[in-house]
């Protein structure tokens, strides 16, 4: 799997292993679909992200949420997204 860097949009809510340069073990961090990656004040644009488990938003869940219109057409934009 490609990692992400700082300034990559975040393609999908979830857990995300944060690898730094030297200075930092690799961690996990809480990223969002549609933010932006962040660089880190200590090495810069070295990070990398790579996607360690894919989780919703409760308050996107289809099943938490009560705009069920909503939540169809996300569903459908993510099939057509794996499908593509
Ligand atoms: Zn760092």
């Amino acid at each position: 799997m490609t990692p992400f860097r700082p300034g990559d949009r975040v393609p999908s809510t979830g857990i995300y292993t944060a690898s730094h340069y030297q200075h930092r073990m690799p961690h996990e961090v809480f990223a969002v679909e549609g933010e932006r990656f962040p660089s880190c004040r200590r090495c810069g644009e070295r990070t990398r992200f790579t996607l360690l488990h894919e989780a919703t938003r409760i308050d996107e869940d289809q099943d938490f949420t009560r705009s069920s219109s909503d939540s169809k057409s996300r569903n459908a934009a993510a099939l057509s997204r794996k499908e593509g």
